[in-house]
């Protein structure tokens, strides 16, 4: 900002803008024409069941190439997509096209496979969110028992407004996920009065489980507390056998991770779906 702006009255940056880096502008201004020129597409990731290896759930994730700037991460553009409410739109875009690949892979004769979309807060919080879940479903087709949101416990920074709305999403038959659990603001004590089905272990102690006792015994915590209040749980960033071995000793049965697969192109996860050894329907 410029020193003596109060000697010529002249203001070239005002705090706000000083604060945004260029860079973060460019991604505004980009981030919108993507969503018009429709340069994303979605990933898709194996969850599976630790004992049997078996699919049990997709997660969807969202790509951004961008024609001139390349591969853009989801970690540096969802934040601005949601500090600018591009999120809603954008949103809305991967929803559809989540649910429209899905049925496409069930018409197509595959095993039904659970898909999870990543829902922001700002999402969450849009009035227009459970129509547009509506017509979603309506428009592709897919049957709400092979739809569930992964919601960060963010969403409970407003802890009565979210459980509401979740539980109206619910109510449709739509299963929530709590997604990098353990990382947030929730207390164990709030989690048998929200309305969700399963917690997904974050990363971070998945990580050095294997070496750490205190990352393990968060673990165990947290599938103790599950098994109380009958939640799913789900590990998420599993890389090595040793991680995989500690959580199911621990009784951890599904997870999500680069040592099983890495997020898949449509393409690939088709590929994958045709190479299954098990065929039984997951649910
Ligand atoms: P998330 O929902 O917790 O997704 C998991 C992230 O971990 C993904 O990164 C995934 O590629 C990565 N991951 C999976 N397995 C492993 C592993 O074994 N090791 C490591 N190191 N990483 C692994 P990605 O795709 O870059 O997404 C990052 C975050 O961006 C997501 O975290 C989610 O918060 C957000 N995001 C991604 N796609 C969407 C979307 O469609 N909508 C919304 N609202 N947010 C999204
Ligand atoms: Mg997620
Ligand atoms: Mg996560
Ligand atoms: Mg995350």
């Amino acid at each position: 900002a410029v020193k003596d702006q109060g000697r010529n009255g002249y203001l070239f940056f005002d705090s706000e803008m000083e604060q945004r880096s260029l860079e973060r502008i460019l991604l505004e201004y980009e981030l919108k024409k993507a969503i018009e020129l429709e340069q994303f597409y979605m990933d898709y990731q194996p969850k599976v069941d630790l004992s049997t290896g078996c699919l049990v759930g997709m997660e969807a994730l969202v790509r951004w190439k961008h024609p001139e700037l390349g591969r853009i991460a989801p970690n540096k553009f969802i934040p601005v997509a949601e500090d600018t409410g591009l999120i809603v739109p954008l949103g809305e875009w991967i929803m559809r096209r989540g649910c429209e690949q899905a049925v496409e892979w069930q018409r197509a004769g595959y095993p039904p496979v659970k898909l999870s979309i990543n829902l922001s807060v700002r999402q969450l919080f849009e009035p227009d969110l459970l129509p547009q879940i509506k017509a979603v479903l309506k428009d592709t087709g897919l049957e709400p028992q092979w739809l569930e949101f992964e919601v960060t416990e963010s969403v409970f920074a407003d802890l009565e407004d979210a459980s509401i709305i979740l539980q109206q999403i619910r109510a449709l038959g739509i299963h929530i996920s709590m997604d990098d659990f353990g990382t947030g603001y929730s207390s164990f004590s709030y989690l048998q009065h929200l309305p969700i089905d399963t917690l997904k272990i974050d990363p971070s102690f998945v990580r050095d489980i294997h070496l750490k006792k205190e990352s393990q015994a968060i673990v165990k915590g947290i599938l103790s507390i599950a098994e109380t209040l009958n939640l799913n749980v789900i590990a998420e960033g599993i890389e090595t056998i040793e991680q995989l071995t500690v959580l199911s000793e621990d009784g951890c049965s599904q997870g999500q991770g680069y040592l099983f697969s890495r997020p898949l192109s449509s393409q690939q996860f088709e590929n994958y779906l045709q190479q299954m050894q098990c065929n039984k329907t997951n649910s």
